[in-house]
């Protein structure tokens, strides 16, 4: 199979420009002009990660297939996960597929191409912890579901021992850590609702943080709000915490023993160790070098989001955020068809920070919002928070499904949360 372009990941960046490009070229060149590989058939925004691990979003709600997206949207898509490239003969190999009984359901293939984009996000960075296989991790879709399980049954199993509570701790003061943290409170009020008065437990959360302050990225009043938010949920917030190992019953840290009943994971973000063997140049966190036109080592092959080391400003790389992903899938989309049409751009990529917000779960959040150059930053909190917050996801729907289908799905998904609840038992 030989393809124009190939886009490897169907993420937050991946699939928005696998979309834009489907659309501008795959309509008049045909299917061999833009090809998206993904490793999963159906896509999620991991931005809602957290959500899904909670139960209070459902990934068969959520999910959009890749092969509907690609009718939709004009590209062809293949499922498979891509174990190898070679930069000579400019061909990916696809690992053999299997089911869960372990036959195969693809072999092993090859896939060549003109132009490459690799944008295969980012997994969290476990610092060599010891122990740290007895945390959950919210790498993708999967593992959330599987923390999902994990939850209801520690929900069920406290629900039946309730002079016992559920400790759980979460490593890692980020977004990821404080919107999850949030969110698991969500989660047990609606868990309770129709419990008997006597099943009713205590849930203990811990987030904990090795720097100073959580959301560390983030202005310090957002910080602040936030660990006033969550310390009113009763949530526990340890900083200056590092943590040294690992076991099934709790954490070390620095500044004593946490026990905890379920672990999350959700501390810094690494690439795979994989990107090492595609022979492009990485940096430390196995993260593709790119300049500011998004080339990694090798002439025609590009990097984006997460995966991607793309120099910012003040020696700084632009941040592992959706929002960079988005801004770096709209510049390459520009200028990949430019290049097509053999009237390439001069134009570089510029990262553009408009804010960051964090959801304190349902009706709720806390931001930041850049007033532009040199002009005045606004905070936003509660409500209008979580709307704008809320706002990001529907931009990414309607970047890949357009604007009236995003605004059916909102509805639907409202429709049925008023109908089934919120939270996912099953
Ligand atoms: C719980 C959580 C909350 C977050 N909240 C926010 C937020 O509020 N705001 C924000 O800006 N950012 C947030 N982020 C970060 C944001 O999700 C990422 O920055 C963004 O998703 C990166 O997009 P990407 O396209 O680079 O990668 P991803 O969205 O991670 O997509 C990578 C894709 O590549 C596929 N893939 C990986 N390896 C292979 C392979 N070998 N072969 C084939 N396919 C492969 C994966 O299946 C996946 O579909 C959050 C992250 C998490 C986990």
């Amino acid at each position: 199979m030989h393809y124009e372009i190939v886009v490897v990941g169907g993420g937050a960046g991946g699939l928005e420009l696998a979309a834009r490009l489907g659309r501008r070229l795959g309509r008049r060149r045909g299917p061999e002009a833009v090809l998206l590989i993904d490793r999963l058939v159906f896509h999620i925004w991991k931005p809602t990660l957290h959500e899904v691990a909670a139960g209070t979003l459902d990934t068969h709600q959520e999910g959009l297939s890749y092969p509907l997206l690609a009718r939709r949207n004009h590209f062809s898509f293949t499922l498979g996960d891509v174990t190898g490239l070679d930069l000579n003969a400019r061909r990916l190999t696809l690992a053999e597929t299997r089911d869960r009984d372990g036959e195969t359901v693809i072999p092993e293939r090859a896939v060549s191409f003109d132009r490459l984009v690799l944008a295969v996000g980012c997994g969290s960075n476990e610092f060599g912890t010891p122990g740290v296989e007895h945390a959950s991790v919210l790498e993708g879709a999967e593992d959330a579901e599987r923390f999902h399980m994990r939850l209801l049954a520690a929900f069920t199993r406290a629900s039946f021992a309730a002079a016992e509570p559920l400790r759980v701790a979460i490593v890692g003061g980020g977004a990821t850590g404080v919107e999850l943290a949030a969110e698991l409170i969500e989660a047990k009020t609606e868990f309770e609702q129709g419990l008997a008065a006597d099943q009713r437990f205590r849930l203990e959360i811990a987030v904990v943080e090795a720097a100073d302050r959580i959301l560390g990225a983030l202005p310090e009043r957002i910080s602040a709000r936030a660990q006033q938010a969550l310390e009113r949920k009763g949530v526990r917030v340890l900083t200056g915490a590092k943590v040294a190992a690992v076991a099934k019953n709790g954490l070390a840290t620095s500044v004593g023993e946490v026990p905890a009943d379920l672990i999350v994971w959700a501390a810094g973000v690494k690439a795979a160790e994989a990107n090492r063997d595609f022979g492009l140049e990485v940096n430390r966190l196995n993260q593709f070098v790119v300049d500011t036109r998004l080339q990694t080592s090798a002439p025609g092959v590009y990097a984006l989001g997460d995966c991607a080391a793309c120099p910012w400003e003040e020696g700084r790389l632009t941040p592992a955020r959706a929002q960079a992903a988005h801004q770096q899938a709209d510049y390459l989309a520009r200028a990949l068809i430019a290049a097509m049409r053999e009237r390439p751009t001069e134009a570089t990529f510029r990262y553009r920070d408009f804010g960051s917000l964090v959801s304190l779960g349902a009706g709720r959040g806390v931001g930041s919002l850049m007033g532009g150059l040199g002009g005045p930053n606004f905070f936003v909190e509660g409500l209008v928070a979580k709307a704008m917050y809320m706002s990001l996801h529907l931009d990414h729907h309607r970047a890949i499904l357009g604007t009236a289908r995003t605004a059916v799905l909102a509805v639907a998904r409202l429709l049925q949360e008023r109908v089934s609840g919120r939270l996912k038992l099953h």
